[in-house]
């Protein structure tokens, strides 16, 4: 593996820029066909009209439902659907893409104005609603469950329950509101009841289906397949543990450096795991480690649930915090805390494959006992163009580095002079801290494109720059979507 130089004669934010903007116009386009195609499936049948209310109302929901699926297949770990965007984008998108979905649907029932009545003559349900008893039954099901589902992921912080058991029963939720949805669309619907919607709700079953069997079954088998063994699990800081696995019986794969495994421990089959950061470089393969900070139960679990000998499955790799395909005249390289892990393994690589850019690293932490790997940083500055910058939030009396937040003042004087846009940076660590470092990059006038980032949360608060800019990107596929369904309801 070689790390990306910088190609003559073209500014190496151009190639990026252009190669995320088309990226995120084929993602638009694409997203917004899918969501728009029941309807137009729809219109296409050519039955007579029915009131405007009415038919809005069915628009809506057929809306609604692709977009859930869409949402679902994006959340199922599926490489070819997370990994041209990142799969933390991909959970961002599922997401965002959940709030017009449980908009549309709250209203869906609201907006009917036919009788619900048994006219024979009335052959095209245009005067009159078919609702069966039983899609009376899973519609109501399927909007109760969606009522519940979104609010509890929106709030889930604020809800006391582990986050395990909130993520299995968004699962196992998300699957029946599908089932069901799907259910009280065949049943009920005037368009969806028959062909080509019909199918198109069998098609839109597969990826959701795909989507569980992938994590509950799949990748359980894959993982049994290919354990680790623990090697070493070490206290290296307070609440933090570096977490050194061997391959068992196996080469240990492939992964590129700055990805990421879900670990799994006892066994394969365990219903809940956990991301971490690979903070080893791909060339220790068959031996992997990672930096582990303590967080919650499971993390705080682990001296007792991994002793040296113990078994370990994993499902990897993931993530797109790379640096293949992607070109700086310099690394900037920003972490904060156990962010420092993928970049750990980033300047691990970098170190193996004689990189000669110049690389910044700048690592964040509250207290000086929390810094980590100060040898080895200090052993591969006189093997790389490196220059480290140790940053305090609560600097000890004599401090010799920099005190503050890994925020925009921090920042400022650090940024690489005379053309910091033409930099690489890649920032890994708490969700307000990498907002707060796109921000500063964005007033120094790096280009989002020139960012890498990789959160550890899924659930960030306030929206960030990149979020802001996904959010105007779905919103603008919501309104055609929207557009496209007025326009359905409003046809005579
Ligand atoms: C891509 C990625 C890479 C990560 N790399 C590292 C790393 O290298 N080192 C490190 O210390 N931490 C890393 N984390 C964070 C780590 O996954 C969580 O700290 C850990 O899962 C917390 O579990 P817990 O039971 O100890 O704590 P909890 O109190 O249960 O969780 C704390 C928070 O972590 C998140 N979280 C918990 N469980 C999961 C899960 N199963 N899946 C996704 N998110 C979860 C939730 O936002 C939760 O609110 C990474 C997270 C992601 C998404």
């Amino acid at each position: 593996m070689s790390a990306a130089k910088t190609t003559p004669g073209r500014g190496p934010h151009d190639a990026g820029a252009a190669r995320q903007t088309t990226a995120a116009a084929a993602l638009l386009v694409a997203y917004a066909a899918i969501a728009a195609l029941p309807v137009v499936l729809a219109w296409a049948r050519g039955l007579p009209p029915r009131p405007w209310l009415d038919e809005l109302s069915s628009a809506l929901a057929m809306t609604s439902l692709m977009v859930l699926a869409v949402a679902f297949a994006l959340s199922g770990r599926i490489r070819t659907v997370s990994s041209p965007v990142g799969i933390d984008a991909a959970m961002r998108m599922h997401q965002l893409l959940a709030r017009p979905a449980l908009l549309y649907l709250l209203v869906h029932p609201m907006m009917y104005t036919l009788p619900l009545a048994d006219r024979p003559w009335d052959d095209t349900h245009a005067a009159t609603l078919a609702l069966t008893p039983a899609a009376t039954l899973t519609g109501l099901a399927a909007w109760v469950l969606l009522m519940l589902l979104v609010p509890a992921a929106i709030f889930r912080d604020r809800i006391p329950y582990r986050y395990e058991t909130w993520r299995l029963s968004h699962a196992l939720g998300a699957a029946a509101l599908m089932a069901l949805g799907i259910h009280h669309a065949l049943d009920a619907g005037r368009y969806s009841g028959a062909a080509p919607l019909s199918w198109l709700w069998g098609l839109a079953a597969a990826p959701c289906a795909l989507a569980l069997a992938n994590v509950w079954l799949f990748r359980p088998i894959a993982m049994s397949r290919r354990p680790w063994r623990v090697s070493r699990l070490e206290r290296i800081a307070p609440r933090t543990w570096t977490l050194t696995l061997r391959a068992d019986g196996h080469d240990g794969g492939r992964f590129r450096a700055g990805q990421f495994a879900w670990i799994k421990t006892g066994s394969a089959w365990r219903l809940s795991d956990h991301p971490f950061s690979i903070a080893s470089a791909p060339a220790r393969l068959p031996e992997i480690e990672f930096l582990i900070k303590e967080a919650g139960a499971f993390t705080a679990a682990l001296p007792d649930t991994v002793a040296p000998g113990a078994r370990v499955f994993l499902d990897a790799p993931y993530g797109n915090f790379t640096l293949e395909g992607r070109d700086g005249e310099g690394l900037m390289l920003i972490a904060g805390g156990a962010g420092l892990a993928p970049v750990m393994s980033l300047l691990r690589e970098l170190a193996a494959c004689g990189e000669r850019r110049p690389v910044v690293l700048v690592v964040g932490n509250r207290i000086a006992e929390q810094i980590v790997f100060a040898d080895e940083l200090r052993e591969m500055a006189g093997r790389l163009d490196l220059i480290v910058h140790q940053v305090l939030g609560e600097p000890p009396p004599g401090w010799p580095g920099l005190a503050g937040q890994l925020d925009p003042d921090t920042l400022r004087p650090l940024l690489p002079a005379p053309a910091p846009e033409r930099w690489l940076y890649f920032v890994c660590g708490p969700t307000p801290m990498i907002d707060a470092v796109e921000d500063a990059l964005d007033r120094a006038g790096v280009p989002l494109e020139q960012i890498v980032a990789e959160r550890f949360r899924y659930d960030s608060g306030r929206p960030g720059r990149r979020e802001r800019r996904m959010m105007a990107l779905f919103g603008t596929a919501a309104a055609a979507n929207l557009l496209v369904a007025l326009a359905f309801a409003l046809r005579s």
